[in-house]
């Protein structure tokens, strides 16, 4: 199950570098691509706005 970003984000970017597969990508609210993402949690425990949560 991949997490997702919900429209909570305020494009801090803080979670983009932390990916380790690279699977989010900046916008007007970032975007967790599901097919890369292999669940690890990590960008959740760093977003500030406690955007990121399992779908
Ligand atoms: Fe990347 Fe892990 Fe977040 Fe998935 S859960 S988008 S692999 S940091």
């Amino acid at each position: 199950m991949a997490y997702k970003i919900s429209d909570s984000c305020v494009a801090c970017g803080t979670c983009i570098n932390e990916c380790p597969v690279e699977a989010i990508s900046a916008g007007d609210i970032y975007v967790i691509d599901a097919d890369k993402c292999i669940s690890c949690g990590t960008c959740a425990g760093v977003c500030p706005s406690e955007a990121i949560a399992e779908e």
